[in-house]
């Protein structure tokens, strides 16, 4: 009698936890987009969106302003169907209504870009709590080229460029020639990019979840290599970096490429990668896309797996996306 009673509590604790693997829901995942001076926004924020739900462990909205900045072309192609009428405007316009509910995600993806109008107030408080309480942030490319003068924004991405940043915002940091840190606090401007290209990223701390096992050498695709990024750069570790050549029209310098920081109890993974869609193909910035948004909305990267399409130390590999 005993005997049978464990066998069937073993068997009903085997038929929990199956359904529990079976039934756990998707984490939630927020891409807040409209306003970019990249005119591909809208094809990347579905480029994102896919790359997250092909995982089977996300589910993606999209938080669009209903004014929108550039990317008209791609609006139709790429349509939200969320029942919002949109206007397009030729520079940015505020929306009073853009207001999220931030605490309905585990991590949030910024998909703005320079000139962004600012978020209604009560949004940037709103989003500051979200990280600072231990939400996820995820920022790609130009989100970083936004919202200069917010101060907790500035804290949240660690370094960022133009959107009139300058000394008063931190320093420039970067690796210089023989490969240390360096935390510069000379007056200029934040951010600049020479002509674009395909260049190899540098694995520099090979144990975070993001970066362990990946190769420590290997070539990205045709992309923008922001350089001069300066900040407030509090609780970041740089995890990989580019060369940034003079030939290139860059700064000689090895240059921030995979960051993380930590704000409050959240976590921010930031890349400057993500320059266009093309850029976005590449099975490297897909990789580290998805590790660095599992690591953001749970401190762990869940599938540490290589694709086998990985790129190698000299050949980019890309993923055509439509
Ligand atoms: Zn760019």
């Amino acid at each position: 009698m005993l005997r049978a009673l464990g066998s069937s509590f073993c068997m009903f604790l085997l038929l929990s936890s199956v359904s529990f693997a079976q039934s756990k829901a998707p984490m939630k995942a927020l891409i807040m987009d409209g306003q970019n001076n990249h005119g591909a926004w809208p094809k990347t924020t579905m480029m994102v969106k896919k790359y997250l739900e092909d995982t089977k462990r996300y589910s993606v909205d999209i938080a669009r302003t209903k004014y929108t900045m550039q990317g008209d072309d791609l609006l139709a192609k790429y349509p939200l169907n969320d029942g919002v009428v949109r206007e397009a405007k030729k520079s940015a316009v505020a929306d009073p209504d853009y207001i999220p509910d931030f605490s309905k995600y585990n991590v949030v993806i910024n998909n703005f870009g320079f000139g962004a109008a600012p978020w209604p107030e009560a949004t940037n408080v709103a989003f500051e709590k979200f990280v600072s309480n231990g939400g996820g942030l995820v920022i790609l490319h130009a989100a970083e080229n936004c919202f200069g003068d917010w101060e907790q924004y500035n804290k949240m991405i660690g370094l960022g460029g133009w959107g009139n940043r300058t000394e008063k915002n931190g320093p420039y940091v970067y690796l210089d020639a023989n490969e240390k840190k360096v935390v510069d606090n000379s007056p200029g401007k934040g951010g600049s990019h020479g002509s674009q290209h395909e260049f190899s990223l540098i694995v520099r701390d090979a144990e975070h979840p993001i970066t362990k096992g990946l190769p420590k050498t290997w070539l990205h695709s045709k992309d923008e290599l922001y350089d001069r990024l300066r900040g407030p750069a509090q609780n970041m570790q740089i995890l990989a970096t580019s060369f940034s050549s003079k030939a290139h029209g860059g700064t000689d310098r090895h240059e921030p490429m995979i960051m993380t920081i930590d704000y409050g109890k959240g976590r921010v993974f930031h890349t400057p990668m993500g320059h266009a869609d093309y850029s976005m193909e590449c099975v490297g910035f897909i990789t580290v896309l998805l590790r660095g948004t599992d690591w953001a909305a749970t401190g762990t990267v869940v599938d540490t797996t290589i694709p086998s399409d990985f790129p190698r130390i000299d050949k980019s590999s890309q993923r055509k996306f439509d």
